[in-house]
């Protein structure tokens, strides 16, 4: 936050922040007739189907300002709804914000998370087009609503999923979650004694991954320009395991993933036995990553053998078959989900 200049937010009062928002505002989608100024926004029409996704993200619970810039923040708070949007194998085209604000917050605070937010609109290119502010008693609360579009014939439900398709993990796990431990263990660090400081700089992929992630747009667009259409996929945000599970139970089928198959960065694999964490258990249980993981038919896997960030990790099998890791050694254990428990 700033600390040269605080101008607080009743200076300016809600409609005053609200120009100040607006100004940065500039809609690119065609489907976007009218963003912020009236009573509500208004969306054209549209021959393709509309997907809405929503997200809360409440200070204490899902964040800590004491090591999350604001700026970060935005754009986190904007990714993980469109990373929700790529999730239905859609195309995300407007997004709303909402903010509970304490006193605690200026005005300066507020363009810094809109710096963010403004960035992440530009990077997935949609139109912020409404939300709200509001005061809050304790703590910053963000609300997010994307929408986005999708023919169709390329929509990917939960439940597509069929035996023998093949599963895929975009990108590598565990590193927001490993990135969490190193955040979390600094700020003790800090906490204890002050004029310690954060000692970041050895582990910035993973300490990025957790403060500011990128939703796979990347992927949605290229699996489109190949016709690739998933048969079932779903956003990593809270654990491999718990996604597959999500999906295993939506199909009715079963899993079979390969331990040396999972994708796992350096960085993420040499902290996790710093921290004392089994690195595999990471990749499995650890959330946030905000990669795809999707199932393909089989004819579909020539056409994606070879990109260099989609990894081949398991088949699906029959429900009886239940959901297992097949470890180095060749054994076949159950999976356990263990997603992330907010309550
Ligand atoms: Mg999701």
């Amino acid at each position: 936050m700033d600390k040269e200049k605080r101008t607080e937010i009743g200076t300016l009062g809600e409609f005053g922040l609200i120009d100040q928002i607006n100004k940065q505002v500039q809609l690119k989608q065609a489907s976007s007739l009218k963003g912020i100024g009236d009573d509500a926004a208004v969306l054209g029409p549209s021959d393709k189907l509309r997907v809405v996704t929503t997200d809360m993200l409440l200070e204490g619970v899902h964040f800590d300002l004491s090591y999350t810039p604001l700026k970060h923040l935005g754009f986190k708070a904007i990714a993980v709804n469109v990373s929700d949007v790529a999730a239905m194998n859609a195309i995300p085209t407007q997004v709303t914000v909402s903010l509970g604000l304490s006193n605690r917050f200026s005005v300066e605070a507020v363009e810094e998370l809109y710096e963010g937010i403004n960035l992440a609109a530009n990077h997935y290119n949609l139109d912020l087009v409404g939300g709200d502010t509001t005061s809050s008693r304790a703590g910053l609360i963000i609300a997010v609503t994307a929408i986005g579009e999708v023919g169709e014939e390329e929509i990917s439900y939960r439940s597509g999923a069929r035996q023998n398709d093949i599963v895929c993990a975009t990108g590598d796990l565990g590193g927001a979650f490993v990135g969490l431990q190193v955040l979390e263990r600094e700020k003790q660090v800090f906490l204890s004694d002050p004029k310690m400081q954060p000692q970041l700089d050895k582990y910035p992929y993973i300490t990025g991954r957790q403060l500011r992630p990128d939703a796979r747009m990347d992927i949605i667009h290229e699996l489109r320009e190949l016709k690739v259409v998933p048969t079932s996929m779903m956003d990593i945000s809270d654990g491999l395991a718990s996604e597959l599970f999500h999906i295993c139970k939506a199909s009715g089928v079963g899993v079979a993933i390969y331990e040396d198959k999972l994708p796992i960065d350096k960085q993420t694999y040499d902290t996790a036995l710093e921290f004392n964490l089994d690195p595999i258990t990471c990749v499995l249980n650890g959330g946030e990553d905000y990669e795809l993981l999707f199932t393909i038919n089989q004819k579909d896997f020539k056409l994606l053998e070879k990109h260099p960030d989609i990894h081949f990790i398991g088949h699906v099998t029959a429900a009886g078959d239940g959901k297992v890791l097949v470890t180095k050694s060749g054994s076949a254990v159950p999976l356990k989900a263990q997603g992330w428990q907010h309550f």
